[in-house]
């Protein structure tokens, strides 16, 4: 049987636009589309400025400030695309300001594509207007898919930094844990940074045993999702506990406990009103695994 699973996508997936990474690299293409009429993003900051129809809103090219760097995002039905850089990246997780969660709550699924998308790349620039190498004045080029140093010339590339998040299963439960601060009774998949010379299995080993003392084995991928607070490729991973008792450290976590499908389920159909816990917010990729835990088994119930 076909499984369910594999036709839903996370949120920040299905980016709509053709990338185009031959216009970026042929300066004389790249000058054609680079237009007064060609529409460029209405942002405030990095936050987005929605019209009343709760859709992105666009603006003309020709009326963005001198001086202004604007990245080419990519072509949408053939016509180009533009994002102007803002003064000064985010120095906050701004997924935490209301503004920007209310907005990317109505935006349908290609819209919050494209503005994840958008939205990482402009921080980047904004964040590295200085060479890393020699401390030079950095400038755009390809389109806003690099910058060059000044001084020295080096080259530096927009950034995706791997994290691992991982369900962990033992006799049919979950494990899931709160970081301190989390809304009250929220619970969600324990997740990390890949650590430089490490694999995503590693990784996944690792933060499990620092975090909730538990052994895990047989790895396996679930899936990923972008996600542009500010650049993290969230890999969504499964794997079996060897057991289940939980050492809990708590400079990383408040608490972890182990939570049957019953408890899932539950989480995931009353929202708030839940009593098992609460579950991860619906654009989070840990609300998507939780899903797909919930629909993996069924799959195999139904063979
Ligand atoms: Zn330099």
């Amino acid at each position: 049987m076909k499984s369910k699973v594999r036709q839903r996508q996370p949120a920040f997936a299905g980016h709509p636009l053709d990338r185009a990474d031959n216009v970026r690299g042929d300066p004389r293409r790249l000058a054609e589309l680079t237009h007064a009429e060609a529409r460029v993003l209405r942002l405030e900051g990095l936050i987005p400025r929605l019209g009343e129809d709760k859709r992105l809103q666009w603006d003309r090219l020709g009326d963005v400030a001198e001086g202004v760097e604007t990245v080419f995002l990519g072509l949408l039905e053939g016509e180009p695309l533009f994002a102007a850089v803002p003064p000064s990246g985010d120095p906050d997780p701004a997924y935490t300001r209301r503004e920007t969660w209310a907005a990317l709550g109505h935006l349908p699924l290609d819209e919050l594509a494209l503005y994840g998308g958008a939205r990482s790349l402009l921080d980047w620039h904004a964040r590295h207007r200085f060479c890393p190498q020699c401390g030079g004045a950095t400038v755009l080029a390809k389109g806003g898919w690099q910058r060059n140093c000044t001084q020295c010339g080096a080259e530096q590339f927009p950034r995706t930094d791997p994290v691992t998040i991982m369900l962990v299963e033992r006799d049919g439960r979950l494990l899931l844990g709160r970081k301190v601060g989390f809304p009250e009774g929220s619970y969600s998949a324990l997740a990390g940074f890949v650590e430089p010379g490490e694999t995503i299995e590693e990784a996944v080993a690792r933060e499990v045993l620092e975090e909730a003392g538990v052994n895990v084995r047989d790895v396996s991928y679930i899936a990923s999702q972008p996600w542009p607070f500010p650049s993290q490729l969230m890999i969504a991973c499964h794997a079996f506990a060897d057991d289940d008792r939980i050492t809990v450290d708590t400079t990383e976590l408040e608490d972890a406990r182990w939570f049957t499908r019953e408890d899932v389920s539950e989480a995931l159909e009353k929202g708030p009103e839940s009593t098992s816990f609460r579950a991860p917010f619906a654009i989070a990729v840990a609300n998507h695994m939780l899903r797909w835990w919930l629909e993996k088994d069924d799959d195999q119930a139904d063979r």
